[in-house]
């Protein structure tokens, strides 16, 4: 049995320093102290002094029917629902989705609707390797999601399985809170499960500098707590590895300030990490069609065997 891993090296730093968060008051979790968004949202944006819990994807998870799971953070929403209320200036949030993209009526088909999460857009800053030697070719990740993404679409329709693309716009900045409230609000028949496509990248020198080449690999991150997004990670964890044989980082979990889309997707979720593009040799397998088409490949059998069995132990 494999045991799970503190990489606590970043707490001693906290506690050396001071800059550890406050532990929580009783009966209260701990807040973060940045707006949500403002978090780090994949996991290239964990800085080295934070725990992360990391969980081997061979741990059986046995889910009872009907068995009570935390798959996202429900005090976000308790603390969201008064806030309009009683007298005094009504404060107008502005929407934070612009117009509404029509997609076409996934068919009720299938087991579960899955939301595909092509993270990043054009206008995101950062998110994109070094340049390569031509001097002129880069690795965006929007670019790398959404291409993930499409090569999925094409094989989900044939297998008649159904989804919704969270993101389908190109010239657009992260759209982290948009991309979230149109998983939340997708009116379905069955079960959603949120999957975020991404690429990692790895601290180096400054943003055209390669990282160093001991980094690389694929890791999956889930809800911290939750059950359910440690099975569905464990699973795609499982199939990027059998398809790439690259480096497994294992699945990934942080106690505090967990990724948004962990958060506040109120489903499970799960974040996958397929490959670094600023790892020098990786980022060039990241631009190859077969490799793409691999990952692409993984994430979908990794969709059918949650289809075919679901993830109760019946
Ligand atoms: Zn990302």
């Amino acid at each position: 049995m494999f045991k799970k891993i503190i990489e606590a090296i970043g707490s001693l730093f906290s506690s050396l320093f001071g800059g550890g968060k406050k532990k929580p008051s009783s009966g209260g979790k701990p807040k973060p102290s940045l707006p949500d968004t403002e978090l780090p949202q994949d996991g290239s944006e964990i800085r080295p002094d934070t725990i992360v819990v990391v969980a081997d994807e061979m741990e059986k998870i046995v889910i009872q029917p009907g068995e009570v799971d935390a798959d996202f953070d429900e005090d976000l929403f308790e603390e969201e629902k008064p806030a309009n209320e009683g007298p005094g200036p009504v404060v107008v949030t502005p929407d934070p989705d612009p117009e509404p993209v029509p997609q076409p009526e996934p068919q009720p088909k299938g087991r579960y609707l899955w939301c595909l999460d092509n993270g990043h857009g054009k206008q995101t800053p950062g998110k994109r390797s070094p340049l390569f030697d031509d001097g002129a070719t880069r690795l965006f990740e929007y670019e790398f999601n959404r291409d993930i993404v499409a090569r999925m679409v094409k094989q989900l329709d044939e297998k008649g399985v159904s989804y919704f693309i969270t993101v389908p716009e190109v010239d657009i900045d992260d759209f982290l809170e948009g991309r979230v409230n149109r998983a939340n609000a997708k009116k379905s028949n069955l079960p959603k499960i949120f999957v975020s496509i991404h690429s990692n990248a790895a601290p180096a020198r400054s943003s055209e500098s390669w990282a160093p080449d001991t980094i690389s690999g694929i890791e999956t991150w889930h809800f911290h707590g939750s059950k359910t997004g440690q099975k569905i990670a464990s699973i795609f964890q499982k199939h990027l590895i059998n398809e790439t044989g690259w480096v497994n980082r294992h699945l990934k979990s942080r106690p505090q300030g967990q990724f948004y889309v962990l958060r506040r997707t109120r489903m499970p979720s799960v974040l996958t990490e397929n490959g670094f593009y600023n790892n020098k040799a990786q980022a060039a397998d990241l631009m190859k069609p077969e490799v793409r088409q691999k990952i692409a490949n993984a994430h979908v059998k990794a969709i059918l065997e949650i289809e075919a069995n679901g993830l109760e132990s019946a």
